[in-house]
């Protein structure tokens, strides 16, 4: 792909990376393999592909801790993990993405005001929450005793059962 040297050359921005100038190019190019679809499939489909190729050529920029949302595509995460290392993670819902988040800020608004609640039945589930903006976010706790060791992408369905979304 001729518009992926565009990623080796990214740096850090408050911009997601499908909004840079430098991957318009790279976009265009991965749109056009998906015509046969309809406009707003075309910008998911092409949303994971650029994902991919940032986890492949670029896990530096998910690496860093940032905010709630997306460093690819800019949409905002209810859902992420605790890995084996204690580290935050939020996956995105649009481009699936997994990008690193601080443990005690608000992903929405940095308040250190954050507090979480484990599930009663299922004690590697922590939801959190927010008492100055309100938001509430759901984790994974892979490190928990209790976790069962669930594919990630599962993790969406037990959003939906928080969120009744
Ligand atoms: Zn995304
Ligand atoms: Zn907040």
């Amino acid at each position: 792909m001729r518009g992926s040297d565009a990623l080796s050359k990214l740096r850090y921005d408050d911009v997601p990376i499908a909004e840079s100038v430098a991957v318009k190019e790279l976009l265009e190019e991965v749109a056009s393999k998906f015509s046969e679809l309809d406009e707003s499939l075309v910008r998911r489909k092409t949303l994971q592909v650029l994902a991919k190729l940032v986890k492949e050529r670029r896990p530096d920029m998910l690496e860093v801790p940032r905010d709630g949302f997306c460093p690819v595509c800019g949409s905002p995460s209810p859902l992420g993990y605790l890995d084996s290392n204690g580290a935050l993670w939020l996956m995105c819902p649009m481009c699936g993405a997994t990008w690193r988040v601080h443990r005690v800020k608000c992903p929405y608004c940095s308040s250190e005001e954050t507090w979480f609640k484990r599930d009663l039945f299922a004690p590697w589930i922590r939801v959190y929450g927010c008492d100055k903006c309100g938001h509430n976010w759901i984790v994974v706790d892979e490190k928990e005793e209790s976790y069962p060791g669930i594919p990630r992408e599962a993790y969406w369905l037990i959003l939906k059962r928080y969120m009744g979304a």
